[in-house]
C-alpha cells in the first residue's frame, strides 16, 4: 500500500484530494490529509463581509463535506517535516505519519506584525485588514457607523493572494458609501507598491480609468515603511 500525504485542506489540498481519488487505484493507495482547522473559509467571500453582503457564517463550511470518503482526514497542526526519513510529525499526540509522496498545500498566512506600527494600539480600531475573517468582521463593525473621512487601502507588499481583490474592495466601497448616501463625505485612496493600478498593462489602463471615473485616488510606487 503506497501512502500519499497531503498537508493542508484548503482550496489546493481539497482539490488535490478529490482528483487523486479518481486518478489513483485506491486498492493500492492510502490518502491522508491534515489540517489544523475543521472549517473551510471561502476567502473570496471575505470581500463582501465589510459591506454587510455576507456574514462570517456565509463563508464557512465544514472541510469534511468537500473531502472524498476514501480520504483519511486528520485535524491537527503540522509540526515538522522530515524529508529524509519521509515522515511528518503532528502536534496532536505527537503523531508521526510516514509517507511515500508528500504534497504541501499549507497556503499563506497574513503577518501584519511585519509592518512596524500596524498591530499596535490602532489595530482593528482604525487600521484593518480584510484578508482574514476576524479582520473583515471588525471592519464591518467599524464601517457600519462610520460617518465618513479618509479611507486608504494600502497593499503592503507584493505578491498578494488575488491581486485584483484590493480594487474590488474599493469599487465595492464606492457603491456601499453611495448606497449609504455619504459618498461625498468619503475620500478613497489606493496606495500600491506597483507602478500602476494593476500588474498587467491593459488591465492597469482599464482599471486605472475606472478608479478615476469613480473618484478613487491612485498613489503608485508607495512602499510602506511604518
Ligand atoms: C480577499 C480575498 C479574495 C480572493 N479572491 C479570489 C478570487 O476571486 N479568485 C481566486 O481564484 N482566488 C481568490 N483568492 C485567493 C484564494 O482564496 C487562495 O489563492 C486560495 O485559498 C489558496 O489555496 P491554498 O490551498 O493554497 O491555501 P488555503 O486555502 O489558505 O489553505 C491552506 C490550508 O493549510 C492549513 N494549514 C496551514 N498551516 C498549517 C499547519 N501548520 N498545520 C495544519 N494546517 C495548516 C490552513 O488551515 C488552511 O486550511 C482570494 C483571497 C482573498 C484573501
Amino acid at each position: 500500500m503506497k501512502r500519499l500525504l497531503i498537508l493542508g485542506a484548503g482550496t489546493a489540498g481539497t482539490m488535490i484530494a478529490n482528483r487523486m481519488v479518481h486518478a489513483l487505484d485506491m486498492h493500492d493507495w492510502q490518502i491522508t490529509i491534515v489540517d489544523q482547522d475543521e472549517i473551510h473559509y471561502y476567502q473570496p467571500g471575505f470581500l463582501f463581509i465589510p459591506f454587510g453582503t455576507y456574514a462570517r457564517a456565509d463563508v464557512m463550511r465544514p472541510k469534511r463535506e468537500y473531502l472524498p470518503r476514501e480520504v483519511k482526514v486528520i485535524i491537527s497542526s503540522i509540526e515538522q517535516i522530515d524529508a529524509e526519513q519521509k515522515k511528518v510529525t503532528l502536534a496532536k499526540d505527537n503523531l508521526v505519519l510516514p509517507y511515500d509522496y508528500l504534497i504541501i498545500a499549507t497556503g499563506t498566512r497574513v503577518v501584519p506584525d511585519e509592518t512596524p506600527g500596524l498591530t499596535e494600539q490602532e489595530w482593528r480600531k482604525s487600521i484593518f485588514d480584510f484578508y482574514t475573517p476576524d479582520g473583515a468582521v471588525a471592519l464591518h463593525n467599524f464601517l457600519r457607523t462610520w460617518e465618513g473621512g479618509r479611507l486608504v487601502l494600502n497593499v503592503a507588499e507584493m505578491p498578494i493572494k488575488c491581486p485584483v481583490a484590493p480594487l474590488e474592495f474599493l469599487f465595492l466601497a464606492d457603491a456601499y458609501f453611495q448606497d449609504r448616501g455619504i459618498r461625498d463625505k468619503v475620500e478613497l485612496t489606493y496606495a500600491t507598491p506597483l507602478s500602476a493600478a494593476f500588474t498587467k498593462p491593459i488591465a492597469a489602463a482599464q482599471l486605472g480609468a475606472l478608479l478615476e471615473e469613480k473618484n478613487i485616488k491612485l498613489v503608485t510606487d508607495f512602499n510602506i515603511a511604518r
